[in-house]
């Protein structure tokens, strides 16, 4: 009878496909030239930062960022638990050890009280994530940073649009990194970026993006015939021209996907309110919340699986919510962390993005009812 009601959905058009030709006729579609200049300058003055590197994705512009900061074998760098893997996997290639530390019960991201309980000598800095977009705690992570000498950096992958008493996401730590990925609020397929205040680390991440020199535009139009030097081993994170160009229509977009995501979740908020065993995600006052995912927590009496097998059965695609990181075998972590391990195996993502009409939010509303009577 229905149609499926996808879990994500990316927000693409005409516009993108303008972008895109345009790109092609420009004749540069490799990466880190005119098209993502543009981008960096734009993503820059939205996230209200001096600096923004585009990048292949997140995971490159994690590994920039920490790589810029100085973590490498013998460091510890504290990360927040209930995040996509990336976070964590990012630490260890910078041969650094990961250190997770439990998140808050409300809002999942790193709990300040446990960053502080987490520190040792090797400490070096924190990576706080902003659990589906929603910035974690950063006044008091900052102050915890300043207190110890340590570094601060937003694994901001899902908080495009999002902010924190005022301030926008990816202006909230000396580095932050987002993810262009189609799961997230605004998409190039695959893509990311670094933004910082520091011209510094700004510098040295554009250089080790690609391959450790200045980007090729830098040399263009040069009238003799400049040979770049090899002096410091990067990587090719570039992103390509192509997906700068639909970068930037994204951006176009993104206070009104915000806005849509917005009314998908004050419409779920009040149709979940009364459903016994489901609580709705908390978003608070003093932040702005882009939901990048629509997270519920199940009582721990209800069978999850019993739940997810019966929305899909109904045409509601769903999934577990992020993953709590210390379980997972790579890292060999010996460490418990009760809050993260348990809403790991609560949680519970139902649909959402920006294309969703009020028929679709009341029919995943009125399937989860249902299948929690049931
Ligand atoms: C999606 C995601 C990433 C990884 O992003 P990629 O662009 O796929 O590398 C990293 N951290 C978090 C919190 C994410 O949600």
């Amino acid at each position: 009878m229905s149609d499926i009601v996808s879990l994500g959905q990316p927000t693409v058009g005409d516009e993108e496909l303008k972008a895109i030709a345009e790109v092609f006729a420009s004749g540069w579609l490799s990466g880190a030239g005119p098209t993502c200049a543009k981008f960096e300058k734009r993503f820059a003055e939205i996230t209200g930062t001096d600096d923004a590197l585009a990048t292949n994705n997140c995971g490159a512009a994690l590994h920039l960022g920490l790589t810029v900061l100085g973590a490498g074998r013998g460091d510890e760098v504290i990360v927040g638990d209930y995040t996509f893997p990336a976070t964590g996997h990012s630490v260890a290639w910078t041969g650094a050890t990961p250190i997770f530390a439990d998140i808050r019960s409300d809002i999942w991201s790193v709990d300040p009280a446990a960053v502080e309980a987490a520190i040792t000598p090797r400490t070096v800095g924190i990576l706080a994530v902003d659990v589906f977009g929603q910035p974690a705690d950063y006044d008091e992570l900052q102050a915890i940073a300043d207190k110890h000498g340590l570094w601060l950096m937003e694994d901001a992958a899902c908080s495009a649009g999002a902010s924190y008493k005022g301030r926008p996401a990816g202006s909230l730590a000396d580095i932050a990194t987002f993810s262009f990925h189609g799961r997230k609020g605004i998409t190039a397929g695959e893509g990311g970026a670094l933004t910082t205040n520091r011209a510094d680390l700004a510098n040295h991440a554009r250089k080790l993006h690609t391959y450790g020199i200045a980007p090729a535009l830098s040399r263009e139009g040069s009238a003799d015939l400049p040979i770049p030097n090899f002096d410091e081993l990067g990587f090719n994170y570039r992103m390509s021209d192509v997906a700068a160009g639909i970068m930037l229509a994204q951006l176009e977009r993104l206070n009104t996907l915000v806005q849509s995501r917005q009314r998908v979740a004050d419409q779920y908020g009040t149709l979940l309110a009364d459903i016994d065993g489901v609580q709705a995600p908390v978003a608070l006052a003093d932040r702005v919340h882009p939901w990048q995912s629509y997270v519920v927590t199940l009582d721990a009496t209800v069978d999850r699986g019993k739940v997810a097998a019966y929305l899909k059965a109904h045409g509601i695609q769903c999934n577990f919510g992020t993953y709590a990181s210390h379980v997972q075998p790579v890292y060999g972590f010996s460490g418990h962390l009760p809050v993260s391990a348990d809403l790991f195996m609560r949680h519970l993502a139902i649909p959402m993005h920006a294309n969703l009409t009020e028929d679709e939010v009341d029919r995943v509303a009125g399937t989860l009812r249902a299948a929690m009577a049931s």
